[in-house]
């Protein structure tokens, strides 16, 4: 679904991603883990098309989409759930989930709502209130539940664990697996070790901007120095 081939980013003089190579297939929870730092931000942001790659390729569903704008790039069929959710807290919470779905044809955002409304029951009791009211966990819900609504094939997803405690992490998760077993590819970009490995196909670590390993999540949960040599205990 998704063919990362051999992409070099820089930010000027800085060269943040070289020769990153990555596969999401249909269905697949993949996930890139990294310490700080180490370019998944990077890599999720060229994907999404809000930067652009010096060298490389990238495709999706087979057709090349690596330069294309952000807006397109949804159209295709990817959303991207950024790095502290961007949900806009002074809008109520309608008005952010309705945000995802500006690119949705209005005959379908209605049954997308309510498919979100069901994944999320808080999110429908709490639909007027502003979003900035809403607890930590809550908004990565409204910021899942607004990328579900631009009717996504790959949901990309930067760090969901970020700030919450381990039982809505784990609830999250979850929801993760489930959305996968209805048919949604997922990019995981997580510091989060022992829960990301639970619910990934295969995951892929990141090192200074390149792939340090590739393969199962069984086989790098089962290789411990790999994963203290890299992200300490994990
Ligand atoms: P984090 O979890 O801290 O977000 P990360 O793995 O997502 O880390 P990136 O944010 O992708 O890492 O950063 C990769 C490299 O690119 C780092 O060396 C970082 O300093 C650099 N970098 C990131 N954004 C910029 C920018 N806007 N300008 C210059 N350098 C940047």
């Amino acid at each position: 679904m998704l063919e990362v081939r051999d992409i070099d980013v820089a930010y000027g003089e800085i060269t943040a991603l070289r020769g990153v190579s990555l596969r999401v297939g249909a269905g697949e929870i993949v996930s890139v883990l990294g310490a700080n730092g180490a370019g998944k931000t990077t890599l999720l942001r060229t994907i999404s098309g809000l930067l652009a790659p010096r060298t490389g390729s990238i495709a999706f569903k087979g057709k090349p989409i690596g330069g294309e704008p952000a807006y397109r790039i949804v159209r295709a069929g990817i959303s991207h759930v950024p790095e502290g959710r961007g949900i806009l807290g002074e809008l109520t919470v309608i008005e952010n989930l309705r945000l995802g779905a500006y690119l949705t044809p209005k005959g379908e955002s209605e049954a997308l709502l309510q498919r979100v409304f069901a994944l999320f029951p808080v999110l429908e009791q709490r639909q007027s209130q502003q979003a900035a009211m809403l607890s930590g966990g809550e908004q990565q819900m409204l910021a899942l539940g607004r990328s579900l609504l631009s009717k996504p094939a790959l949901l990309m997803i930067d760090e969901l664990s970020l700030g919450l405690a381990p039982k809505i992490v784990r609830e999250l998760m979850e929801l993760l697996v489930q959305l996968r077993g209805q048919g949604l590819a997922i990019l995981l970009v997580e510091q989060n070790v022992r829960q990301t490995l639970r619910i990934s196909d295969r995951t892929y670590m990141l090192v200074n901007g390149q792939v340090a390993f590739e393969g199962s999540a069984d086989a790098l949960r089962n290789d411990s120095g790999l994963i203290d040599r890299y992200l300490g205990a994990g």
